[in-house]
């Protein structure tokens, strides 16, 4: 995998379910005041792998099956 997706504003990302939701920095002059990473996601998920890990850590629902 490479890196080359430069974060998008909000208003630039594709449907949910083709590029990355997760906010990855400040940018106050932008509607919504955030980028967002834009990394192509997986059919049916709001954030690619690297940031679908960190959200499942931070809030994993009871019960989720845990994804390797
Ligand atoms: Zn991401």
């Amino acid at each position: 995998m490479s890196d080359t997706n430069a974060p998008k504003q909000l208003y630039e990302l594709g449907p949910i379910g083709r590029e990355c939701r997760f906010p990855v920095a400040e940018q106050h002059e932008t509607i919504g005041g955030f980028l967002f990473c834009a990394k192509p996601v997986k059919l049916g998920l709001v954030y690619c792998n690297h940031h679908h890990d960190l959200s499942a850590v931070k809030g994993r629902p009871r019960g989720a099956p845990r994804q390797n």
